[in-house]
């Protein structure tokens, strides 16, 4: 709550005051005594998704998709988004994504991703 009071002051400051346009949530008509209960009001949760069709060795009872992203017992179909991630990550799952994406492209399409085929430091990339 010291933090948020803070956060509020800051903002409000002749420094940084001028340079924003007001505060959008909870909005500056209410005052820091009134933050617990606007707080506890509008709690809320979001969860990025993924998982639900992890990925696993051919032993693992709760693989759906194998290594490359095909679906196990079904020909030409792959899952290639989060839904793969063996586990839920610990990390931001965007990045995650990608790679997955990145890795399980064909070789012929890879090639065509505008992703850089090399990173700063000279290494070749996937
Ligand atoms: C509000 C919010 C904030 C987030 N912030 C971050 C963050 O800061 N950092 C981070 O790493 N991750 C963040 N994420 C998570 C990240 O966006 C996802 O993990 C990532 O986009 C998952 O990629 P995906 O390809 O699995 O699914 P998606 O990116 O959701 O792609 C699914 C695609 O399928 C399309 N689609 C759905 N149904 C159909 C259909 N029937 N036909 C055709 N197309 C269809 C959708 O339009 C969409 O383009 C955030 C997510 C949300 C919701």
């Amino acid at each position: 709550m010291e933090a948020l009071k803070l956060s509020r002051r800051l903002a409000r400051s002749p420094v940084f005051g001028p340079l924003q346009a007001g505060e959008l949530i909870p909005g500056d008509a209410v005052r820091d005594e009134a933050l617990p209960e606007v707080i506890a009001a509008n709690l809320a949760t979001y969860g990025h998704g993924t998982s639900t069709v992890p990925m696993g060795g051919a032993s693992d009872p709760a693989a759906v998709v194998d290594s490359a992203g095909v679906v196990r017992g079904l020909h030409n179909l792959r899952v290639v988004d989060a839904s793969v991630i063996p586990h839920v990550p610990s990390t931001v799952t965007n990045l995650t994504t990608i790679m997955v994406g990145r890795a399980h492209l064909p070789p012929g399409l890879r090639a065509m991703t505008t992703v850089p085929r090399r990173s700063v430091s000279g290494r070749e990339m996937l």
